[in-house]
């Protein structure tokens, strides 16, 4: 059975294991006073949290993807001995990268 946080107006915070299909308290168990249950650290934010991660995941793969077509093109000019062109465009990918 999953723990439940509580808020009681008196006492301050509380836990309480119920089942998940209970209803929440309204009633503190130990002074009476008004209690609240907390929103469930465990359930909804790690869903969300996942969603996030998974977002952010891509987002990078994308960018290292497209830094790592830069790179390529700064290869390629080192390897036809064009010095002068690899510094110039290998100084271009650094900008990018800054500004990625
Ligand atoms: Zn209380």
């Amino acid at each position: 059975m999953p723990i439940y946080d509580y808020k009681c107006e008196n006492c301050g915070h509380f836990e309480k294991i119920q089942k998940i299909t209970a209803p929440a308290l309204n009633e503190c168990p130990t002074c009476g006073g008004k209690a609240e249950r907390l929103i469930s650290k465990n359930v909804g934010v790690v869903f969300k949290g996942s969603g996030f991660y998974k977002t952010d995941n891509n987002t990078v793969k994308d960018r290292v993807r497209n830094l790592n077509k830069e790179r390529q093109v700064d290869n390629q000019a080192l390897l036809d001995g064009d010095t002068k062109s690899f510094v110039e465009q290998s100084e271009k990918t650094t900008q990018k990268v800054l500004e990625a």
